[in-house]
């Protein structure tokens, strides 16, 4: 990744953007010794170097970023703070079985719990809203997968916090027509994610981690039982390393097995003008809940604190060579607004304010995954999907437990270090990818087939 300047970064994304006025760390040079150097400056990076130095106050512990904080997913996502574990609970099941699911979705419980009692005390100023969140249809068939998913939490005895709507009862809350019928769970939450991964580097930093930003890490080497991370200007010798480079893992220097964990996938999201107090009242949505459709790429939708409404998905890029920046796609972007302005036609004069993209991180069995490289001294985290933020404040904590050695609840977990699929060379990665998109675009046209689009 090349660095370049401040205002490159604050274009990708709205939230990046509206943040306002930012000061970087400066770069690091020079030489140093630490306990833990941790790569990466996103929510994993940075609560993971938050509960470490917490547990240890005596430990140096450095973070270094190659951008700014929140350059990467954490400074562009939706901000949905939800309990979705992997792509789909049917796909958990089917490849990890009920039991695994279950303890998974425990986790997810306590992960987006431990994000809002985290904003609670420490007075997180990130737009936290625990609002809960919508699952709609807007087909029969749609509808039909819905109920199954809804029947198998009830199944798993998961279902406390859910409840099923009609299309009445959505057309009630949401004043569209394009709703069937889907689920509610109110344990969730929505924020502005670029706020949190910041309040997260004033978190840290007061409990005196070393951040250093505009930094990339060049390469990472052993030297007998130290680690010995590189930078353009500098060198830091460490007892252990965490990776918490999500999707830019593929480029990292030095370990061979981070290479072949996932893959990055792109999603773009586009944010609306501030609605007028009438635009608000011609669609209902009182309550700001977010909403997700049930389709295979998923559209997602939530309002911001400034009367804005931002959605996105509806289909997703896979870039296939060593390309990380695909932030430019108009056509999706255009898909975005179409949709949103085909569910609320009411809307159809509203302007789009900003459009972005971001890349999420995706492996082949669609699990995320904590694991070592050789030995205890190298972490990595990554295969979070579209589904990381209240996941990788929790991830946070199990690294940090990993590092001091203990063995923990959260260390039990089954996802840390999992049996994981490699994934094939680029070329192959990307015909998969190419082949699983088109399986996925298809099954959405099949199931919206008849819809009315005009
Ligand atoms: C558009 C979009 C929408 C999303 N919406 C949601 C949502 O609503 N809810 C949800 O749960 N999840 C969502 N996600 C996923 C979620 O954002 C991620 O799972 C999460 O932010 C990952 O955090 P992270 O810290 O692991 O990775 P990142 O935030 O990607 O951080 C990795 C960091 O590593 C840095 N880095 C890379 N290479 C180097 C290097 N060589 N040296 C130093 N640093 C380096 C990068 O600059 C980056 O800042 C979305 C993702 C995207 C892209």
């Amino acid at each position: 990744m090349t660095v370049n300047n401040l205002s490159l970064f604050e274009e990708k994304s709205f939230w990046l953007r509206s943040y306002g006025d930012y000061t970087p760390n400066p770069p690091f040079a020079g030489q140093a010794q630490a306990d833990v150097v941790i790569i990466g400056g996103g929510f994993t990076g940075l609560n993971t170097a938050w509960q470490f130095k917490q547990d240890n106050p005596n430990a140096r512990v450095i973070v270094l970023e190659a951008a700014v904080i929140g350059y990467g997913a954490s400074g562009r996502n939706g901000g949905f703070s939800m309990k979705l574990f992997g792509m789909e609970p049917e796909l958990t099941v089917l490849r990890w079985g009920k039991q695994r699911m279950i303890d998974a979705h425990h986790y997810m419980q306590k992960a987006v719990k431990h994000l809002k009692t985290m904003v609670e005390e420490h007075d997180l100023q990130s737009d936290y809203r625990h609002t809960g969140m919508f699952r709609v249809s807007y087909s029969k068939q749609q509808l039909k997968r819905c109920q199954k998913t809804y029947e198998l939490f009830q199944k798993l005895g998961i279902d406390d916090d859910m409840s099923w709507h009609t299309q009445e009862e959505l057309q009630q809350e949401f004043n569209s027509e394009r709703f069937l019928g889907g689920m509610y769970e109110s344990e969730t939450g929505i924020l502005n994610p670029c706020k949190q991964v910041r309040e997260l580097k004033r978190l840290a930093l007061s409990a005196g981690v070393e951040i250093y930003e505009m930094i990339p890490v060049t390469d990472i080497d052993r030297n007998g039982s130290q680690i010995v991370t590189q930078t353009a200007e500098g060198k830091i010798t460490s007892d252990k390393i965490v990776l918490a480079t999500n999707a830019y893992s593929r480029h990292i220097n030095g370990p061979r097995k981070l290479k072949n964990r996932q893959m990055p996938l792109w999603t773009y999201q586009v944010v609306t003008e501030p609605l007028s107090k009438e635009q608000w009242n011609s669609i209902g949505w009182q309550q700001q809940q977010s909403f997700e459709d049930n389709r295979q790429l998923v559209h997602y939708f939530r309002p911001t604190v400034d009367g804005r409404i931002t959605m996105g998905g509806g289909d997703v890029v896979t870039p296939g060579d060593e390309c990380m920046d695909k932030d430019f796609a108009p056509k999706l972007w255009q898909h975005c607004e179409n949709h949103l302005k085909w569910i609320y036609p009411q809307l159809k004069d509203v302007r789009i304010d900003y459009r972005w993209g971001g890349p999420t991180s995706v492996n082949l069995d669609m699990t995320p995954e904590i694991g070592y490289l050789d030995d205890e001294r190298m972490i990595y985290a990554t295969g979070c999907i579209g589904h990381g933020v209240s996941l990788t404040h929790l991830n946070g904590r199990t690294i940090a437990d990993l590092l001091n050695g203990d063995k923990t609840e959260l260390t039990d977990f089954w996802i840390v270090n999992r049996k994981a699929i490699p994934q094939p060379g680029n070329t192959l990665s990307y015909l998969g990818a190419k082949t699983l998109h088109a399986g996925f675009k298809l099954w959405d046209r099949w199931d919206e087939r008849g819809l009315k689009r005009s």
